[in-house]
């Protein structure tokens, strides 16, 4: 479904990002994967070498303007074009608001709001200058009703919505399509983080019995990335079992 094209995965190093990854190359796509730090990177880099899948990957800081255009341009030099961005990096918080600190709060907007406009920023010209591209984020089920604690998590997939809906508008003419995933409740690290009390509750409420996992994710970025969805923008696609809280 993606022979011929290149893509950028951020937060690929595990949980829903590896399992993009995984499923991108399935597909022969080209795939870049981006990770916080060597380390990760280097041990993504090694399991999927196990697989024999074999994948770039860079660590730059998504918060740092030049480094991520360095970085960009050099995906450019080696691969020639950057078809498919899925901006999936991301951070979760679940403390009452009286035990967040301000650095918290803005900690979470930088990487879950603020790096995507770094990452779509740098990326868009290439794709305009392409023809077109896909660029497709990682929402959250609580992007519609929110969640009872840990405010500045369903604040910045609010947001990754917002940037979804505008950016499909704002690019449609130059082909680029921008649409996001909201996944529900998903078998990675961020969930296991999370506390017992928060989580058990939650899975009570899924119509379909089960919590969702990377594979179900990564199936709705592979059919999103596709032509299959060429008339697609826009949209954000809830992938929780309709559990939406
Ligand atoms: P995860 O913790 O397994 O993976 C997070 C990824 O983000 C990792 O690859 C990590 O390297 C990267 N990352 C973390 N901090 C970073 C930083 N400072 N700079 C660059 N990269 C960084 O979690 P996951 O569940 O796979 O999360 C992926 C996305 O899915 C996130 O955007 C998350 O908000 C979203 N999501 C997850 C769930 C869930 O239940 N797991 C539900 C809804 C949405």
């Amino acid at each position: 479904m993606l022979k011929g094209k290149v893509a950028i995965i951020t937060g690929g190093t595990r949980g829903i990002g590896l399992e993009t990854v995984k499923l991108f190359k399935e597909n022969h796509a080209e795939v870049i994967l981006f990770g916080s730090k060597k380390e990760s990177v280097d041990k993504a880099l090694a399991i999927l070498a196990e697989e024999n899948i074999k994948v770039g990957g860079y660590y730059p800081n998504l918060n740092d303007v030049k480094e991520v255009e360095e970085t960009v341009e050099k995906i450019i030099q080696e691969y020639g074009k950057i078809d498919i961005l899925v901006n999936n990096a991301g951070i979760s918080a679940n403390k009452k608001i009286e035990n967040t600190t301000y650095e918290e709060f803005e900690k979470i907007i930088n990487l879950n709001v603020n790096a995507i406009f770094n990452m779509t920023k740098a990326v868009v010209p290439y794709m305009r200058k392409n023809g077109g591209g896909v660029i497709l984020n990682t929402s959250s089920m609580v992007s519609i009703y929110g969640q009872p604690s840990g405010v500045g998590y369903p604040t910045s997939k609010f947001a990754v919505n917002g940037l979804t809906k505008s950016l499909a508008r704002e690019l449609g003419p130059s082909n680029i399509r921008v649409n996001a995933v909201a996944p529900g409740v998903t078998n990675t690290d961020m969930l296991t983080n999370l506390p017992k009390e928060m989580i058990e509750p939650l899975i009570k409420t899924i119509p379909l019995g089960r919590i969702g996992e990377p594979r179900d994710i990564a199936n709705a970025f592979l059919f999103l990335a596709s032509p299959m969805a060429s008339y697609i923008t826009g949209e954000i696609l809830s992938v929780d079992g309709a559990a939406r809280s």
